[in-house]
């Protein structure tokens, strides 16, 4: 390869490169994240939404998730747990 391919991502879960183009899903966007890892936070998801009886309707609870999907993508540490990677940043 000669030039840099903007295209190509490292996703912050798995580790691995990606193209950008791979993803379709919008929300996904936010993060680096490979198409695998993605389904894998979809599925995730959907537990932790049952887990703690998640209601979307509610910002607050909108807003738990979320803090969920940073945690599992790696870009926010887990409560009360050390920080495997401090000196890691996640790359925009
Ligand atoms: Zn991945």
């Amino acid at each position: 390869m000669t030039k840099q391919d903007l295209m190509t991502r490292t996703c912050s879960k798995c580790g691995k490169t990606f193209d950008e183009k791979s993803i379709d899903d919008a929300a996904a966007e936010k993060y680096p994240s490979c198409p695998d890892c993605w389904r894998e936070w979809t599925t995730y998801a959907v537990m932790v939404m049952n887990e703690m009886r998640l209601d979307m309707s509610l910002p607050e609870h909108r807003k738990a998730l979320r803090k969920h999907e940073r945690m599992f993508f790696g870009l926010e540490k887990p409560e009360g747990e050390l920080q495997k990677n401090p000196e890691k940043r996640p790359e925009d």
